[in-house]
């Protein structure tokens, strides 16, 4: 899963600027021990139905070898993730699965070879100088100024006047336009972390995420971000500019070119709070004024013209690396319906290696195994797919099983496969990802995130409730998973989705809690966690049902009548009524 506050370079901001305001401190673990009900009892794996078909030690032994060290943390690009790629490819093989990657000379490859621009900061002067009525300033990048690379422009140089954008939103549905009466053409816009407090947080995300878009549609040429009172609180700037160095990452579409959503922003950047005061020198209002208001429950403060400009530059050398997704599918047993696929989804890549450190000790353990991210989930897409090619009668529609590259460099492995579908992305009528599962406690509960917007919300409930699991509402709102993994990436083209999480009943939300702040992306996440593999072939059983319902129905998964995701994004589509 992507980090929820993550300060990469500009490809990654572009994409998941909402991630940098979320934070793990929204989770207090303690509660007065006073007040709180007695927890029930808790009930153990072996008390849970689960059908003899799944196999916990079939998940265990994928798992132990996806996260052994010999793999070092599959990062995009590595050896290690190759290794994890042809393991997965003879697993479907061994199943007698369809390989529906890459086609050269009539056949079809288990692999989509992907490549990536990796841009690198280069070590030479780089920030924002500001000037205005009270003079000139500059603000070194890492030190006052973030300044995100650039994929398609290593020497950036820009220069131009700065407006204040508010939080830089438009939707006409939810009446929202803070670009209302301001030009922007040509210039630097000045805006707002975040979303204002009181915004549902899935629209929010999505309003987030789209920042760069709505800058680009005005005519902006740049977008500096600064912080709210709330966001600063969230995550200090120090923690911020803690990844100034990292490289971003970006695919490369088969015009040679590194996908940019929005090539006419050429800068993206962070401030903080020193260079925003500069920004807003003698403005029509101060920026402590705007922060005051924004503070306010749902506020947007308005925007204006500023007084002064700003000149961005750095400079970045960019290299490639391949990195394949692979791709096998189950052929459906219905004529009728064998033309439309349920993809079921997970990420086989993980962070890698974490550089030393001059205080090291010898020895020092430093591989990012990702045993529960994502070893677990792809694991678990794996005994999917071994009972679904043993079983007798076999879905109706076909099945696409999708081990994605390059989540952890922003989603960029499953947008490939999404653009670059290998059926066409209209027969595709349904999602359902794996990333990171709680294997650690027995799971009775589970969060289906996206299923609301869409028919999956029913389906979902309706095929776990013969395990005795209950679909849960989401506990962690203000994180907005729902934007943060692969099946976003489905839902932007239109494919209604489910994330399935397990929930936080039956000791869940104290096992979270634990992975999240001790192995969440750290050395950790490995073979030594306490993981219960009962629960692991139990969560694979539940993605199975889902996966299957989807497959089996005699209506695709629909998105629902007025729904904000399906109104957005498969405007066209064929709607259900709510509450069907
Ligand atoms: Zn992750």
């Amino acid at each position: 899963m992507q980090p929820p506050f993550r300060t990469l370079s500009l490809m990654i901001w572009r994409r998941f600027p909402l991630l940098l305001l979320a934070c793990l401190s929204t989770f207090p673990i303690a509660a007065s021990a006073q007040t709180a009900p007695a927890p029930p009892a808790l009930v153990a794996e072996k008390d849970m139905p689960a059908d003899p078909r799944f196999s916990a030690d079939r998940v265990k032994a994928d798992v132990a070898f996806l996260a052994d060290d010999l793999l070092e943390g599959r990062d995009t690009g590595s050896i290690g993730y190759e290794i994890a790629a042809r393991y997965v490819a003879q697993r479907f093989a061994s199943l007698g699965l369809t390989p529906l990657g890459d086609r050269k000379d009539g056949k079809s490859d288990w692999l989509q070879r992907v490549t990536f621009q990796k841009t690198e900061r280069l070590d030479v002067p780089s920030g924002i100088a500001v000037t205005g009525p009270a003079g000139s300033a500059s603000f070194a990048h890492a030190v006052d100024s973030f300044v995100g690379v650039s994929a398609n422009e290593p020497r950036l140089d820009v220069s131009a006047p700065l407006v204040f954008v508010g939080y830089g939103f438009k939707n006409d549905r939810l009446g929202i336009d803070d670009y209302k009466g301001l030009d922007v053409k040509g210039k630097i816009v000045v805006m707002l972390r975040g979303f204002p407090e009181g915004l549902p947080s899935e629209p929010a995300a999505y309003l987030v995420n789209s920042k760069y878009k709505f800058a680009q549609a005005h005519g902006a040429i740049g977008v500096i971000q600064i912080d709210t009172d709330q966001s600063a609180k969230m995550r200090p700037w120090e923690r911020r500019i803690s990844s100034a160095f990292q490289p971003s990452f970006s695919w490369v579409g088969p015009d040679g070119r590194a996908f940019d959503e929005t090539p006419n922003i050429r800068v993206g950047a962070s401030v903080s709070d020193k260079a925003a005061q500069a920004m807003f020198a003698g403005a029509a209002r101060s920026l402590a004024q705007v922060r005051k208001e924004a503070g306010r429950k749902g506020a947007r403060p308005t925007g204006f013209a500023l007084k002064t400009s700003a000149r961005i530059f750095g400079e970045s050398k960019s290299s490639r690396v391949t990195s394949p997704n692979v791709v096998a599918m189950i052929p459906g047993s219905d004529p009728a319906l064998a033309g439309e696929y349920v993809i079921l989804s997970g990420h086989l890549d993980h962070i890698g290696v974490s550089p030393a450190k001059p205080d090291d000790a010898p020895g020092k353990d430093r591989i990012n195994n990702g045993a529960l991210d994502n070893a677990a989930g792809v694991a678990t897409l794996m005994e999917v797919a071994h009972v679904m090619a043993n079983e007798q009668n076999k879905p109706r529609r076909s099945v696409i099983f999708l081990a994605s590259t390059a989540e952890e460099k922003g989603l960029l492995g499953a947008d490939y496969y999404a653009r670059h579908p290998t059926v066409p992305i209209e027969k595709i009528v349904g999602n359902v990802d794996l990333d990171m599962p709680v294997l650690t406690y027995s799971f009775v509960d589970v969060t289906a995130y996206g299923a609301d917007h869409s028919t999956l919300g029913a389906l979902t409930a309706q095929a776990v409730a013969p395990m005795k699991v209950t679909v849960a509402p989401d506990p962690i709102p203000e994180e907005t998973v729902f934007v943060r993994s692969d099946h976003y990436m489905f839902v932007q083209q239109g494919v209604p989705a489910v994330f399935l999480a397990t929930g936080f009943g039956n000791g869940g939300e104290a096992a979270y809690r634990r992975y999240d702040g001790d192995n969440y992306h750290q050395v950790g996440d490995d073979m030594n966690q306490p993981i219960d593999w009962r629960a692991g072939a139990r969560f694979a059983e539940a993605n199975y049902r889902i996966t299957r319902a989807m497959a089996d129905g005699d209506t695709p998964p629909l998105w629902l009548k007025g729904d904000f995701f399906g109104d957005l994004f498969a405007p066209k589509a064929k709607k259900a009524e709510p509450g069907k």
